[in-house]
């Protein structure tokens, strides 16, 4: 260990995510709206909102997940366009297939397994990608948006949705008794699963501040980057342009 903190080795991450997913994927939904008290749907709906989607655009939504922000694109792009559900959990993209399959969405949806930070695609082929609450749980992040930029079309869109840091102190305070106290007890009740909800809350608190993100999205080779806090700036919005 380096100056004390414990030095969590890369694979341990990589398995550890993908029990906590494995576990929660059948209640995900209902947590989400229980945790956030339904919030999570706003911000989802400005995401959706600030991403210029027209009809006939190519969009991937990658940690997709149970494919809330893939339903709405799916709709928005039309017969002419295409949505790539991706992502690394075969459990939660089965949950994500079921729902929107049962929902009447089809034609335009693509479901494919795969890793953030190695992505299956030709270069230059997505007019948007969103990456939403997932970007936390990726092991090697700069890989991760330097695989995001080059599968986006020059010009193209990359949104990272994201829990942040908030700059009201009282907030911060009221937020850290919520995640750590309360949250792990929701995840205890209702899913049966105290430890994968200790697990996102510490996600949550580990996970780059806006500007060290904002930094980390330029490095990757974006431009125009900047950010939006959302709810206090316990979410950021980040966006950047593939030059
Ligand atoms: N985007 C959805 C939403 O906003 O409701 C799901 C978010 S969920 C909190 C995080 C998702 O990230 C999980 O489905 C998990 O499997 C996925 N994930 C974690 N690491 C990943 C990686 N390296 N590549 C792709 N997806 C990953």
């Amino acid at each position: 260990t380096h100056f004390g903190f414990r030095q969590v080795p890369v694979e341990e991450k990589a398995k550890r995510v993908a029990d906590v997913f494995h576990s929660v994927a059948g209640k995900y939904d209902l947590m989400n709206d229980l945790m956030s008290g339904g919030i999570h749907r706003l911000w989802k709906r400005i995401t959706l909102e600030r991403s210029g989607v027209r009809p006939g655009y190519q969009v991937l939504d990658i940690a997709g997940g149970t494919g809330d922000l893939t339903r709405k694109f799916s709709r928005l792009v039309g017969p002419q366009g295409k949505v790539v559900l991706a992502d690394i959990n075969d459990s939660m993209l089965k949950v994500g297939r079921d729902k929107l399959i049962n929902t009447g969405h089809a034609g335009n949806i693509e479901y494919i397994q795969a890793n953030a930070e190695a992505l299956p695609f030709a270069d230059n082929t997505f007019d948007i990608i969103t990456i939403a609450f997932g970007l936390r749980n990726v092991t090697d992040k700069d890989a991760a948006l330097a695989s995001m930029r080059r599968v986006l079309k020059p010009g193209g869109k990359l949104m990272v949705l994201e829990f942040s840091k908030t700059d009201h102190p009282a907030l911060t305070k009221l937020y850290d008794f919520y995640s750590f106290n309360i949250l792990p007890q929701m995840g205890k009740l209702i899913a049966g699963d105290a430890e994968s909800y200790r697990y996102l809350a510490e996600s949550i608190r580990m996970h780059p501040d806006q500007e060290t993100l904002k930094g980390m999205m330029e490095n990757a080779g974006l431009v125009n980057c900047h950010y939006d806090n959302l709810t206090g700036g316990i979410v950021a919005l980040h966006t950047g342009i593939k030059p």
